[in-house]
C-alpha cells in the first residue's frame, strides 16, 4: 500500500495544518529506507544497512525559530522523495506545531523548560506544551532503546537577541564531567564557534538526552529569529550542509577539532531577580556575549548591586521581566582546555 507521504511528501505542512489527516505507520521507500510516521511532527528514518549512529534532530521547540524548522522540513522532504538517503537512524522532531502556526515562541508555556519530567510536576499535564514534552521524551526513549549506535541529539534554535557570536551552542551539564572536545567538530562544520559549558542540571530538551541517555547533545543557536520565509538562508548554508552530511554520509568530511577555533565560556554568575524593581545595568539592545569590565554594574535591585567580577565577563540571556526568583542574567568568563569540567550554574536557553 502506498503511504500518503509517498505521493505528498510535505510532512510538516500536513502535521501543522491537517494533523488529523496524517497517516501514522510504517512504510518503505523505493531505496529501502524504512520510514516510521509516529505522530504529527515526529518522523523516523532507518537505513537498509547497519547504522553507526542514532541521531535526533529537533527544531521548533520554540515555534517562531523558523530557520532550523525550514532546514529540517526540506531535508525530510528530500528523504521522502528519495533525493537523499540516510545512512544513520534519524529521528526528526518538529517540537511545537501550534506555536509555529501562530508564529510565537510558545502558546502557554516555554516548552524548553518542561523536560526531565518537569511537564508533570506542579500543575501537571495541564496544557498542550506539557503533554507534548512528555510525548517527545517517550519518543526519544523508544528511539534510543531500539538502536545500538552512538546517540546524538541536536536541538536546533535561533536566538531572540542579537549576539556577538551569531551562532553558539550550549553544552549541557554532564554529571560525569565528560565534556568531549571532539564532539565539537559537527558544531564547527555548522560554523558554530562559541560554546557555553553548563554544569548544573536543567529542564531543557538537550539536557534530557544527555542526562538520561548519555547522548552527545547540544542546544544549538543558529542565528537570529525571523518569520517563516524571511530567513537569509545563505547564513545557514554551512549548518544545512553539515546536517545533511551528519545523516547521509557515513564519515562526514569535517575538519579535525582545534580548540583554538572556538570561544569556550563557562558560567561565572547566575543572577536571579529577587525584587520587583530589578533592572539591568545595560540597554535591551546590548548583544549576547557583550563583555564588561570588572566593577561594571550589570544589574541592580533593592538590597543588591550585581557587578562584573573580572575584565571580559560577558552577559547572556538577560531578561529583567522574569518571575521573582527566576534567572534574569547569566555571566560568562572565558574557559579553555582545562575548563571542560566547570563550576556553578545551569545554562538553559
Ligand atoms: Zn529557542
Amino acid at each position: 500500500m502506498t503511504h500518503d507521504l509517498q505521493t505528498n511528501p510535505d510532512f510538516l505542512f500536513v502535521s501543522r495544518h491537517h494533523p488529523e489527516q496524517l497517516q501514522c505507520g510504517t512504510f518503505t521507500l523505493p531505496n529501502g529506507t524504512r520510514v516510521d510516521v509516529l505522530a504529527p511532527g515526529i518522523i523516523q528514518f532507518e537505513p537498509t544497512t547497519a547504522a553507526s549512529d542514532d541521531i535526533v534532530l529537533s527544531c521548533g521547540v520554540h515555534g517562531n525559530e523558523t530557520a532550523p524548522i525550514e532546514i529540517c522540513d526540506a531535508l525530510v522532504q528530500r528523504l521522502l522523495r528519495g533525493e537523499q538517503t540516510v545512512c544513520q537512524r534519524v529521528l526528526f522532531i518538529f517540537g511545537n506545531l501550534q506555536a509555529m502556526n501562530i508564529g510565537e515562541r510558545f502558546v502557554e508555556e516555554n516548552m524548553n523548560r518542561l523536560f526531565s519530567g518537569e511537564h508533570s510536576r506542579g500543575p501537571g499535564l495541564v496544557n498542550a506544551e506539557r503533554q507534548r514534552a512528555k510525548l517527545l521524551e517517550q519518543t526519544i526513549a523508544d528511539f534510543y532503546a531500539k538502536g545500538t549506535g552512538q546517540r546524538h541529539h541536536y536541538d536546533l534554535h535561533t536566538a531572540i537577541k542579537p549576539s556577538q557570536h551569531e551562532k553558539f551552542a550550549v553544552y549541557p551539564y554532564r554529571a560525569d564531567g565528560d565534556y568531549r572536545q571532539e564532539w565539537l567538530r559537527f558544531l564547527a562544520a555548522c560554523e558554530v564557534h562559541a560554546v557555553l559549558l553548563s554544569n548544573a542540571p536543567t529542564n531543557t530538551f538537550s539536557y534530557y538526552s544527555a542526562a538520561q541517555f548519555n547522548a552527545i547533545a547540544f542546544t544549538v543557536e543558529l542565528g537570529k529569529v525571523q518569520p517563516f520565509g524571511q530567513n537569509d538562508m545563505s547564513r545557514f548554508a554551512a549548518a544545512e550542509t553539515a546536517i545533511n552530511q551528519l545523516v547521509c554520509e557515513p564519515q562526514p568530511p569535517w575538519p579535525p577539532h582545534q580548540l583554538q577555533d572556538f570561544s569556550i565560556y563557562r558560567v561565572n554568575q547566575v543572577i536571579l531577580r529577587q525584587q520587583e524593581d530589578f533592572r539591568l545595568g545595560f540597554g535591551d539592545d546590548v548583544p549576547n556575549f557583550t563583555a564588561f569590565n570588572e566593577g561594571d554594574v550589570l544589574a541592580e535591585e533593592t538590597g543588591a548591586i550585581y557587578k562584573a567580577q573580572q575584565n571580559g565577563e560577558a552577559v547572556v540571556f538577560p531578561n529583567a521581566k522574569v518571575a521573582l526568583g527566576q534567572r534574569a542574567l547569566l555571566t560568562l568568563i572565558p574557559a579553555g582546555q582545562d575548563d571542560f569540567v566547570v563550576p556553578n550554574g545551569a545554562v538553559s536557553t
